[in-house]
């Protein structure tokens, strides 16, 4: 059982604090979803999380495995087990998939060991005949002129190939139109087992229709202000964000 621990954190760009002592636990197995108007700090979190170097972490903490990962390199990140959907190079004209992968996972094995071939292309198209991906898609450049859905498929076959203990997924693009937003539910729930824990960032309650959550949280100015099951993803499709702000300020006085 591994753990992702994120404890009291705080993250500012700049002067400005955009994430405000948040704490969250996600253990393998779950499903996490956190919801929120926007430009309320969710893909600041993320970013943060991924290392990106406009994102200071002023404090707090993020532990996999009771391991703070805040001195990690991106990937070394990555070796520890986390997937971050957003740290791989939009476009890459001229290297195929098939061969970005290779490297990937190349550059995960220790100085010195070499990787199988025949070994990487058999573990390869067993993970895309689990995520029905054709066979001619891993010979097109990384995302170069692939539409929203194909880069969505990309990622999802990265995520397969890595077998991260933790993924976090931050759908942050508003063009994701109903095909790709598939891709990626089909994806996760191909790939949801005991030893994978997911992060999914959405301001879609559309993608939680397909990817059904353990547990769904409200972020809200920074801060995680309301956390519960499904069916409160369902609510706040219903009543809004402005229902939560209501209850926040008659809790708070
Ligand atoms: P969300 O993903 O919830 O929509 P963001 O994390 O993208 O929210 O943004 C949170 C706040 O941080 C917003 O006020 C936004 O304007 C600000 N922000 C985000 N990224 C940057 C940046 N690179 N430089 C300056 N301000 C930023
Ligand atoms: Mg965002």
């Amino acid at each position: 059982m591994s753990q992702l621990e994120i404890t009291n954190l705080h993250v500012a760009i700049g002067e400005k604090e955009i994430v405000k002592d948040l704490s969250l636990t996600i253990r393998s197995g779950e499903v996490h979803a956190i919801m929120g108007p926007n430009g309320t700090g969710k893909s600041t979190l993320s970013k943060a999380i991924a290392g990106h170097p406009d994102y200071t972490i002023t404090s707090g903490d993020v532990r996999l495995d009771g391991k703070s990962i805040l001195d990690q390199e991106a990937d070394e990140r990555a070796r520890a087990g986390l997937f971050l959907a957003f740290q791989y190079p939009s476009e890459i004209p001229g290297v195929s998939i098939a061969n970005f992968l290779r490297a990937a996972q190349q550059a995960r094995m220790a100085e010195g060991e070499e990787l199988d071939a025949s070994a990487y292309y058999k573990r390869l198209y067993s993970k895309m005949d689990l995520l029905k991906i054709d066979r001619k898609f891993t010979s097109r450049s990384v995302n170069d002129g692939f539409s929203g859905g194909e880069k969505k498929r990309c990622e999802i076959l990265q995520m397969a190939m890595l077998e991260p203990k933790f993924a976090l997924m931050d759908e942050t693009d508003s063009g994701l139109d109903i095909d790709a937003l598939r891709i990626v539910a089909d994806g996760v729930n191909t790939m949801r087992s005991p030893n994978l824990g997911v992060l999914m960032i959405t301001h879609y309650q559309r993608l939680l229709d397909y990817i059904v959550p353990d547990h769904v949280h409200v972020m809200w100015d920074g801060q995680i202000v309301k956390t519960g099951d499904k069916s409160l993803a369902l609510e706040l499709e219903a009543k809004g964000y402005d229902w939560v702000k209501k209850e926040l300020a008659a809790a708070t006085g």
